[in-house]
């Protein structure tokens, strides 16, 4: 029955024996597929049990997604897999053991936000002005040595500015575990510490499965190999599947070569490949192939197309973002009208930036849309700020929580007042729940002295969370100030960020009443830090456009991907062209990645001028393109306009009599039948005949 729909390649792979095995093969071949298939192939007709078996998978989504499909399969047995990212299956892990490593069991994942301001501190303390060491290659350096698994005490030697950066990681990690945090490499490399250090923990580890199956193996890093590799020595049961042409996360420290080298690490391991493409028409892959054969250093994988050839993708080149936001907007309301769900159409960007006129404009025509990623959902201040009051009113909040908010609404603690309540805390000795209330009787003074209301509003609202947890949350948060707080930003901003709370509120509500504990909704909210799940403000919008960037939108497919700004600059990003040929090659996979997610039409666009990271940019079609035949990619180009004469250009301020002063934003068309976009300080965005409008710069 798991032959079913499988083709022969996919089958050996499904049913292949025990040992290590490997699934090289191109984009959309069903490796994913396989992966699932050969999990229900273990627990239905090998008689694996579901707990002893499992997938690592990209993000917590396609983990929830693979539990489904596994389900589908195989019934409610699928639930006992163990499957979720790196990180989450590593917290699992940390939950059971940090203690043998010196943290509590109830240590707590320190977010970006915290993180960089815990880093700032770290370099104050120590004098460091951030013109000799900024906090982001500071933050940067530590990143890289934990992806590759050393330890402050391995890390290279390295002086920058006569600062011995191995002292300052050295710091660092003791100031973290201090705060009884760990940040999300720590994950990964505190994992890979038990099974280096602590050998009766890695034997209960390694003895906990029996099956491992990784997708987009290709992305792993030397601390995620580590990690594999010691989880599965025992029983050698490791299936990873993956392409090396999509591997876009070198600079997060990944590691091709781990896939590449798979045979020669793992002996006698069984090698698959899979050659048909079943997701995308033959004209779409013509064009992946095509952008792909640029890299020179890559495994060659023959990828045939077993579906009908399609339409020939197409390129426009637009004038500017505006204009080119306005295109794409009509070629997804045409394949919307041809009867394509608005969620199977998809937006991928190579900046996040690149939203911002996507945005603007599919509101005004509207298009639903939803964003994935950005400032994703937890990333938000209010909701940090929300989580944080939420952690202190359930007494798990530490030093960091109580930072966030001590003077979110101003209590008059600045950063020296900070410092103070950190020194007086940590003086006390107490955790912060027993601290807050000794302050909360009224015995603290200094910094402390001042948030002695905020503390004893926690001591009396706590009461209330035995009822709803809601209204617990609600409360702190009016009480204190707090929602006032935010009215000040303004009527919109305040009323959007609200709405966020509140989703927030039903959220914790939700999971609760599911059972988890307070500690359990903090594990989860980090782990969805970044990712790709919770959106703000959107619950609602299921059948919508999906826009995100490249990078979050591996391993998916849809019926219609738009790809825009295909141009030098952002792809390949301004960055890897100053790295040189490793970053463009990286770039040029991000493109294979972005092509190879559609089924039956694609469109891929440029500008002529582009407005960005606040510079006007006029750039050229990306050299990933340049020498696709027009067969393989048909381009759409309209004679440039020439708005030189027409007295307003983009990026001017002008006037217009009744809407007041606008910046031009777009302009489009010729002659009489010019539209000009204007964005008024006061009454929004305007699209006007030019001719009609009666603008005048100013
Ligand atoms: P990516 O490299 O993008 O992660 P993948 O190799 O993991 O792709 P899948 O997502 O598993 O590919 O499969 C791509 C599409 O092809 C899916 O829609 C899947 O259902 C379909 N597919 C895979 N194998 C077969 C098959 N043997 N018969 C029919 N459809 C298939
Ligand atoms: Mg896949």
């Amino acid at each position: 029955m798991f032959g079913a729909e499988l083709n022969t390649a996919q089958k050996q792979a499904v049913e292949a024996g025990d040992g290590p095995q490997l699934i090289l093969a191109g984009a959309g071949s069903g490796k994913t597929r396989t992966v699932v298939h050969r999990i229900g192939h273990l627990i239905s007709q090998r008689g694996v049990a579901p707990h002893r078996v499992l997938a690592v998978t990209f993000t917590n989504k396609a983990a929830a997604e693979l539990k489904n499909r596994l389900t589908d399969m195989i019934g409610d047995d699928a639930g006992g897999v163990v499957s979720g990212t790196f990180h989450a299956i590593s917290l699992r892990f940390l939950r059971r053991h940090a203690d043998v490593l010196g943290y509590p069991r109830s240590f707590q994942v320190v977010d970006a936000d915290d993180q960089k301001a815990l880093i700032k501190r770290l370099l104050k303390t120590h004098n460091i002005a951030s013109e000799r060491l900024h906090p982001s290659y500071l933050l940067g350096w530590i990143e890289h040595c934990k992806h590759a698994a050393l330890t402050p005490d391995e890390a290279p030697a390295h002086g920058w500015n006569g600062i011995d950066m191995r002292k300052l990681y050295h710091t660092y990690q003791a100031e973290l575990k201090r705060l009884e945090r760990m940040d999300f490499s720590d994950l990964i490399l505190n994992v890979v510490m038990l099974f280096r250090k602590h050998a009766d923990v890695a034997a209960a580890l390694c003895g906990r499965f029996d099956y491992v199956l990784v997708d987009e193996y290709q992305d792993t890093n030397p601390a995620q190999h580590e990690w594999l590799m010691r989880l599965s020595e025992g029983h050698r049961n490791l299936t990873v599947v993956g392409d090396d042409d999509q591997s876009i996360y070198g600079w997060r420290g990944a590691d091709v070569s781990h896939i590449l080298d798979f045979e020669r690490i793992w002996d006698g391991a069984g090698i698959h490949r899979l050659e048909e493409n079943y997701r995308s028409t033959g004209a779409i892959l013509r064009l992946a192939n095509a952008v792909i054969q640029g890299n020179e250093q890559r495994h060659v994988k023959a990828l045939r197309a077993t579906r009908e050839t399609g339409g020939v993708p197409g390129l426009k080149v637009c004038n500017d973002e505006y204009d080119e936001a306005r295109k794409l907007g009509h070629a997804i309301e045409q394949w919307h009208q041809h009867g394509t769900p608005w969620s199977e159409i998809a937006v991928l960007y190579r900046s996040n930036r690149q939203s911002l006129p996507l945005e603007q404009i599919f509101r005004e025509a509207g298009i639903p849309y939803k964003i994935i990623g950005g400032v994703g959902f937890f990333e938000r201040m209010e909701i940090r700020d929300t989580l944080a009051y939420w952690t202190l009113l359930n007494q798990c909040g530490d030093a960091l929580h109580l930072l966030r908010i001590c003077n979110k609404p101003k209590r008059g603690i600045g950063a020296k007042g900070q410092e103070q309540l950190a020194a007086q805390l940590a003086a006390s000795g107490m955790r912060v729940g027993e601290w807050l209330d000794v302050v909360a009787a009224g015995q603290a003074g200094g910094a402390a002295g001042k948030i002695g209301p905020l503390a004893r509003l926690l001591r009396d609202l706590r009461p209330n969370l035995e009822q709803s947890h809601d209204r617990g949350l609600f409360d702190v948060l009016e009480q204190s100030g707090y929602l006032k707080s935010l009215e000040a930003m303004g009527e919109i901003e305040a009323a959007a960020r609200l709405e966020n709370i509140r989703t927030l509120q039903s959220y914790i509500e939700l999971s609760l009443a599911k059972g988890l504990t307070a500690i359990e909704f903090m594990d989860r909210a980090a782990l969805l830090q970044g990712t790709e799940e919770m959106q703000a403000g959107q619950r609602d919008q299921e059948d919508a456009v999906v826009m995100m960037s490249l990078h979050r939108a591996k391993g998916l497919e849809f019926d219609c991907v738009a790809l825009p700004g295909i141009e030098e600059g952002l792809l390949p990003h301004q960055r890897a062209v100053d790295e040189g040929e490793l970053g463009i090659s990286e770039e040029r996979r991000l493109l294979y990645v972005g092509i190879t997610r559609a089924r039956d039409h694609l469109l891929l666009t440029t500008a002529r001028q582009r407005r960005l990271f606040g510079d006007t940019h006029y750039p050229r079609p990306s050299r990933f393109i340049r020498d696709v035949g027009d067969d393989i990619l048909h381009r759409d180009q309209q004679a440039p306009v020439d708005h030189s004469a027409v007295g307003v250009g983009i990026g001017g301020n002008v006037r217009h009599p009744s809407f007041g002063e606008g910046v031009v934003m777009g302009l489009e068309g010729s002659g009489d039948a010019i539209r000009v976009t204007v964005q008024f300080r006061n009454a929004g965005i305007k699209r006007l005949m030019l001719k009609y409008a009666a603008l005048q710069p100013v």
